[in-house]
């Protein structure tokens, strides 16, 4: 497997931030299974109401960097606080060697040199 050209430690967790963050039937499973909660509280409680596409995505709270969040992201460290649970579409993206919001976080680091500079895209 090619060697990843991106570091999600050093990362705000942008992608975190995306309105539509799908989630599928044993996506929602497993939630319930880490909250030790029924399939249909999880649903409630953790996922809202998507697109035609993905019917059922994350639900977000505030985030000051970035408008609103997963709900699961820890909004002052910018780690995920069910890691083990994750959806799947987490555990696959970006699915590339490469992630396009990495690549403009490093490069406005570079420019502002700053390295705690954290890139929004608005
Ligand atoms: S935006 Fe890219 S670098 Fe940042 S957490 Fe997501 S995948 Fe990782
Ligand atoms: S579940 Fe975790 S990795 Fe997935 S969007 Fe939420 S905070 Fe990010």
């Amino acid at each position: 497997m090619a060697r990843k050209k991106y570091d999600c430690l050093k990362c705000p967790a942008y992608c975190c931030s995306y309105a539509h963050i799908p989630t599928t039937k044993t996506d929602i499973k497993r939630l319930a299974k880490h909250f030790g909660v029924s399939e249909e509280k999880a649903r409630k409680k953790f996922t809202k109401k998507g697109d035609k596409e993905n019917p059922r995505v994350l639900r977000h709270t505030a985030d000051e960097h970035f408008v609103s969040s997963c709900m699961f992201l820890d909004k002052q460290t910018r780690n995920c606080t069910i890691y083990e649970a994750r959806p799947k579409i987490c555990r696959d993206f970006p699915t590339q060697t490469r992630c396009g919001y990495y690549d403009f976080l490093m490069f406005e680091r570079e420019v502002q040199d700053d390295p705690e500079w954290i890139a929004t895209t608005d």
